[in-house]
């Protein structure tokens, strides 16, 4: 595990990442990625594209960083995408209300708590600022939004947000996406960019940005899907911390495979189990330590608006990341990914909002005779009768019949409206028959004016035109449930850079490296010439270094110091391999060797020129079962002088 601050420190040092605009004084919350971060980074969101994207058959789109209010709107996040806020009285400083409670008391989960709640936890608990440690007892405690606003176009007037996830750039394209995947169900869209959120309190380099990377995937199905077939994860080993093993203080992780958690009932959707059983071996081929990784259940009170269900990936990090928050023996936990069971949640919303059908039609396999009803009110009755509120009675008339027909038996019906400012037109889900959709608003309709109020209106069932006839359908319209795997790239950047960190004794000297996988580490190889005098030896490294890069290896060379120094240089920013070119190489009989290094082991072996390429790729592929352990069966294997890999034949720079 690596202490936070040697961490920041390489990263730092090392051009993976740092805090960005120091000229300026730097800026809380955004970090520039240097050359090997931003490789790294690249890296990691290549090797989840294969998976999730390429591998899954699911398609990839862009969409823009800024929406309209009116996507937000829909989706909730202008009403209900909020954090605590407190701030310090005495230094103005902002804090996390709710993380204060978490780190002051035994409350585990603070989020969803009310403010009012939250202030009085605060004073009972005698929490200080962590900053000049007044008391923040009596500091009212809000709601704060986290979206950026903008405005699109100048004088405009129209609002816009930068999107605070991915996920609404693939929701709001619904009807067509569904189009590209031949209306047919289940189909996945996934996305890589960045989203903004105006944290309270950025934290931790990577860990709490206000712009960050995520790669989200977006699985449309059938609300009565059966889910995927589970063979290919079926025996996949899931480190699992259900919520109620959370509640209990003898409750624990539970390690159960993929099927055994299904049949179990502790997942209750297999599309949550399948791409928990997907991740876990991603996870563990980009190189997170899976002994220190779990997947945790939201608790009711934590969901989010969106989801009915969600587990966390979760990986405990180093304490160097914040000291102050974490006991350097045993780290913290950070939430890397959120797997939600999203339901019809999103596309119900945007049909709301929109002018625009959010569903799929399904074919039934023989065409099914319904009763259908229908109720045509006779409008020359109810325009003189309820005025302005003739459209509401209407639509409350309609929604009555879908819901209960029996209602329209007696010579009256009596239906509620809502008055002052209700709509009287109805919502798009109506126009496209989802009823379905109405029925998973609950109380959320945000159309609703907060002046409006409720009458009970009793209509002549005749003035109705209440009608029951049988259709034969062919189909119907369906509203898609939403499986959403989204992960933070930041985060698993700053996850494997933890777990790869180690320390060691190479010639009495503690050496620094990075055991990155070879998939991602930002170099595959270093090229050197074991010295630098030597025209032959720096000519043909230069020969080696461009044929590795035109077979896609990235590839780097370094000529200066000692062959020992150049190796520590290259195992520090986790490079994988280093290509030496020596004279033993050229001067042997034969074709032309180079010594091929491996970090972690620091072992080598000898191969000819024209082999390093294959094998380089072999041992990158993910697929590949190639190891180095391979190659020293087939290769000469070099004896090193110490674990330090430096050859015997290593000499000292002149
Ligand atoms: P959420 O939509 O909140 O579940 O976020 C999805 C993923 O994005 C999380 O699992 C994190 O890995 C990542 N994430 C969320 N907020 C931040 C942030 N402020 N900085 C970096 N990564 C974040």
């Amino acid at each position: 595990m690596a202490d936070g601050d040697d961490l920041a420190e390489l990263a730092k040092r090392r051009g993976f990442f740092f805090g960005s605009v120091d000229a300026y004084g730097g800026v809380a919350g955004f970090q520039t990625y240097g050359p090997h971060g931003a490789s790294l980074k690249d890296n990691v969101e290549t090797a989840w594209r294969d998976r999730f994207t390429v591998r899954e058959g699911n398609h990839e789109i862009e969409a823009p960083t800024v929406m309209p209010e009116a996507v937000f709107d829909a989706s909730g996040h202008t009403d209900d995408f909020d954090d605590m806020l407190v701030r310090c009285g005495a230094c103005q400083t902002p804090h996390r209300a709710d993380h204060l409670i978490e780190d002051e008391t035994d409350i585990a989960e603070a989020e969803s708590m009310p403010t009012a709640e939250a202030e009085s936890l605060i004073a009972e608990a005698e929490i200080v600022c962590p900053e000049c440690e007044a008391s923040l007892a009596g500091e009212p405690v809000e709601s704060f939004n986290l979206m950026f606003e903008t405005e699109i176009g100048p004088g405009s007037g129209q609002a816009g947000f930068l999107r605070p996830e991915t996920a609404q750039g693939i929701f709001v394209e619904f009807p067509r996406l569904k189009q590209y995947a031949r209306n047919s169900l289940p189909f996945g869209v996934t996305q890589i960019g960045p989203g903004y959120r105006n944290e309270i309190s950025p934290r931790g380099g990577l860990e709490r940005l206000r712009e960050f990377t995520m790669a989200e995937l977006e699985q449309f199905v059938h609300p009565e899907d059966d889910g995927p077939s589970l063979e290919p994860v079926a025996d996949v080993t899931l480190p699992l911390y259900p919520a109620p093993a959370q509640a209990d203080p003898d409750g624990d992780v539970r390690e159960l495979t993929v099927a055994d958690a299904v049949s179990e009932g502790v997942l209750t959707s297999s599309w949550i189990a399948y791409y928990l059983g997907v991740a876990r071996r991603w996870y563990e081929r980009v190189g997170v330590d899976v002994d220190r990784f779990r997947f945790r259940q939201h608790n009711p009170g934590e969901l989010a608006h969106y989801a009915s269900d969600c587990w966390d990936a979760e990986a405990l990090i180093g304490a160097s990341v914040d000291a102050d928050r974490a006991n350097p023996e045993d780290g913290y936990w950070v939430e890397i990914a959120g797997f939600a069971y999203r339901g019809d949640y999103d596309l119900s919303k945007h049909a709301k909002h929109s002018e625009r059908r959010y569903t799929v039609f399904r074919e039934y396999e023989e065409p099914q005779t319904v009763e259908r009803v229908t109720v045509d009110p006779d409008m020359s009755v109810l325009g003189p009768e309820f005025g302005g509120d003739a459209g509401a009675v209407r639509d409350a008339l309609e929604t009555l019949a879908e819901r209960n027909p029996d209602a329209f038996d007696d010579e009256e019906v009596t239906v509620e409206i809502e008055t002052d400012g209700a709509p009287a037109d109805g919502d798009a889900s109506d126009a496209d028959g989802d009823s379905d959709t109405d029925a998973a608003e609950g109380g959320n309709d945000s159309d609703a004016g907060d002046d409006s109020s409720v009458e009970t209106v009793t209509v002549d069932t005749e003035v109705a035109n209440f009608t029951v006839e049988e259709v034969t359908e062919s189909g119907e319209h369906v509203v898609p449930h939403v499986i959403e795997p989204s992960f933070g790239v930041d985060r698993t950047v700053l996850t494997l850079v933890d777990h790869a960190y180690r320390e060691d004794v190479v010639d009495e000297e503690s050496r620094t490296y990075l055991e990155l996988d070879p998939e991602v580490a930002p170099t595959t190889a270093a090229v050197f010439p074991l010295v630098s005098n030597d025209d032959r030896l720096v000519a043909l490294a230069g020969e080696v270094a461009q044929t590795l890069r035109e077979h896609g290896l990235s590839v780097t060379e370094d000529e200066s110091g000692s062959i020992g120094r150049r190796y520590r240089r290259q195992d520090e920013v986790g490079t994988p391999f280093c290509v030496t070119v020596d004279r033993d190489g050229i001067e042997s009989e034969g074709a032309e060797t180079v010594t091929l290094r491996e970090r972690d082991t620091a072992a080598q072996v000898r191969l000819p020129v024209a082999d390093v390429a294959a094998e380089l790729t072999a041992l990158i592929d993910a697929d590949s079962q190639t190891t180095f352990a391979d190659l020293t069966e087939r290769y000469e294997v070099v004896e090193t002088g110490t674990r330090t890999g430096v050859a015997e034949t290593d000499t000292p720079e002149p």
